[in-house]
């Protein structure tokens, strides 16, 4: 058997993961599929899980509770605009609950969602989805292993659960 090492930065954290809202809806899970994988201190997972696996080991079952400041943020009435119609494709249905993604002024993606559609006056959230929730993971550590020279010079994880090579 390895010897289990702590999570610390630089590690590859290998784990399965259920996330759940206040009301106990599941909103996701890594259940049933390959573990994921992530590079620890890349910031590729939320800061309060981040810190929450800090220290813990290969074979531990972690429960972390992460509210919104550190997770997706608040909800944010600026997050959501109204806009004409005719900033859509004419041919494109527009209907509430429909997704697409956006490109905001500092040219990061962005998702908005439609939530009214009144006339020619779209309504969109661009809030994150999970914005204003507290997060309940359950984090099962499947695996800890050095990153490779390459994986912390990219600050992604290469290989199977990680980032798919670009
Ligand atoms: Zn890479």
């Amino acid at each position: 058997m390895p010897s289990s090492q702590p999570i610390v930065d630089g590690k590859v954290v290998s784990l399965h993961y259920t996330l759940t809202l206040d009301d106990g809806e599941v909103v996701d899970s890594s259940r049933g599929q390959e573990p994921m994988s992530y590079l620890h201190g890349s910031g590729a997972i939320v800061p309060g899980l981040e810190r929450g696996l800090s220290g813990r080991a290969a074979g531990e079952t972690v429960k972390v509770s992460v509210p919104p400041e550190d997770a997706y943020g608040e909800r944010e009435d600026a997050a959501i605009q109204v806009v004409d119609r005719a900033a859509f494709p004419p041919d494109e249905i527009l209907a509430p609950g429909q997704s697409f993604q956006a490109v905001d002024d500092e040219d990061n993606a962005v998702t908005g969602r439609i939530t009214a559609v009144d006339g020619d006056a779209v309504t969109i959230d661009f809030n994150h989805p999970l914005a204003g929730e507290t997060l309940h993971f359950e984090v099962e550590i499947t695996g800890v292993r050095d990153a490779s020279a390459e994986e912390r010079h990219h600050g992604h994880v290469h290989g199977p659960g990680g980032h798919h090579h670009h």
